[in-house]
């Protein structure tokens, strides 16, 4: 099935990855509906798109709100044929300084928001027999870093989740994927510069140097390029693809 007039829900749609996600499903033809909690960056992504689109603020990590949520998204646009868990963040802390609320906001944010979306849109994907959820996980979802420990356990057990949904619904004609981007030219490397200039007092070219450096091409991935990634993915071409963790990260991993 073509991307053009299915639903798409993109959580943390309203900037970086989901933006630009939103704006090339949007062109390919999605009726899109973009989930986060602040309500400004959503609209002002939601007015840039063209075509049938419309945004709901909602803290995906809370059970209540993704049901209020993605219940007004089906009654205005139908049910979910696409569903992009986005929303994440990324916090630092050494091994020996990450305490259990640190660990618990990343594993509430990156893993168990994915959980609540995808039990959210899988019954009628079950009914239509038809449906594809991306997970956008990491590079820290297949690989340790330094200093990221809760996130990479929370990345990790995103593209463990997808891989094992992915098995669950194989044969129901819903594919289940993970894209893992390296740094990506996005808020959330802007905010990891700022971190790093803040706790070495280095200067912040030479701190996002640092993280360019990590990708062998020595530049920072798009966010349009995960997004076309995400977009192969919700393709008809992309239909035998199933419980992969794509890395989009200029060779920094091969698998
Ligand atoms: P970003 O611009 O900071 O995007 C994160 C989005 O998630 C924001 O729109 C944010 O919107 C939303 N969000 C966060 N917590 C939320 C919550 N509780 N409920 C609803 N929405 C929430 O950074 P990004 O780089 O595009 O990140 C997108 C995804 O890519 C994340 O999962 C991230 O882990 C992953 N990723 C990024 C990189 C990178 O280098 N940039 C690399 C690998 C993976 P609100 O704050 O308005 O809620």
């Amino acid at each position: 099935m073509s991307i053009a007039g299915r639903h798409a829900i993109v959580t943390g749609g309203g900037s970086g990855i989901g933006a630009a996600t939103a704006a090339e499903l949007a062109r390919l033809g999605a009726r899109l509906t973009l989930v986060g909690r602040r309500e400004a960056p959503l609209a002002q992504t939601c007015a840039a798109l063209g075509g049938e689109r419309a945004y709901q603020v909602a803290d995906v990590t809370s059970p209540a709100a993704v049901a209020a949520a993605f219940a007004a998204a089906v009654k205005r646009a139908g049910p979910v044929a696409i569903l992009v868990n986005n929303a994440g963040a990324a916090e630092s802390a050494p091994f020996l300084k990450t305490d259990l609320d640190l660990l618990e906001r990343m594993m509430s944010v990156n893993l168990n928001a994915a959980f609540l979306c995808s039990q959210a849109v899988l019954p009628a994907m079950l009914h239509a027999r038809h449906g594809t959820i991306v997970n956008i996980a990491s590079t820290a979802g297949v690989a340790g870093y330094a200093y990221v420990a809760a996130y990479c356990a929370a990345k990790h057990a995103l593209v463990g989740m997808t891989r094992a949904l992915a098995r669950e619904v194989a044969a129901k004609g819903i594919t289940v994927n993970a894209v893992c981007p390296g740094y990506t030219d996005t808020d959330l490397v802007a905010r990891a510069v700022d971190n790093i200039t803040a706790k070495t007092g280095r200067d912040a070219d030479d701190a996002r140097a640092e993280l360019a450096a990590v990708n062998p091409m020595g530049r920072l991935v798009t966010p349009q390029e995960v997004a076309a990634t995400v977009a192969f993915l919700c393709s008809p071409g992309a239909a035998s693809i199933t419980g992969q963790a794509i890395v989009v990260a200029g060779g920094e991993i091969m698998t």
